[in-house]
Parts: C-alpha cells; sequence; structure tokens
C-alpha cells in the first residue's frame, strides 16, 4: 500500500464500496500516514457536507469536485 493506491482506494470508499479487506488495508496505511489521514478526514467530510446540502446555496458540486481535486494534488503531487 502506498499513499497513491491510498488516495484512489479513499475515493472508491466513500463513493462506492470496497472489499473488506482492502478496508482493513486502509486502515493501516492510515494509521502510519499523516497524510492520508488527513485526506482522508478533509475529503469524507466534503463528501458528507455535500450530500447534507439538499441545494447548496453558495457551493456547487462542480465547486466540491474542484476543490477535492485540488486538495488531492496538494497532498499528493505528481
Ligand atoms: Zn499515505
Amino acid at each position: 500500500m502506498n499513499c497513491k493506491i491510498c488516495s484512489k482506494l479513499l475515493q472508491e470508499y466513500l463513493e462506492n464500496s470496497i472489499s473488506e479487506e482492502l478496508i482493513s488495508e486502509l486502515n493501516t496505511h492510515l494509521k502510519e500516514c499523516r497524510r492520508c489521514r488527513i485526506f482522508f478526514r478533509t475529503y469524507s467530510l466534503t463528501v458528507t457536507l455535500s450530500q447534507r446540502i439538499e441545494t447548496p446555496c453558495c457551493v456547487s458540486s462542480e465547486k466540491i469536485k474542484e476543490l477535492t481535486s485540488l486538495l488531492h494534488e496538494r497532498l499528493f503531487p505528481k
């Protein structure tokens, strides 16, 4: 497990579902890696918030996607 795989899995984990096995691998990596923890926390918060707001008054879902990918690029530069 590395950060790149981890960040991809986190997105899948939050958007769909991944196997138990992968979840436990994710958790192991998250325990060791601060960067992924920050990403996970911020990302899950963003997803939760965007789901909770039915009609966002100032933030569109495109904007949220934009912000998330920005965060992703910051944390995991290519
Ligand atoms: Zn990591």
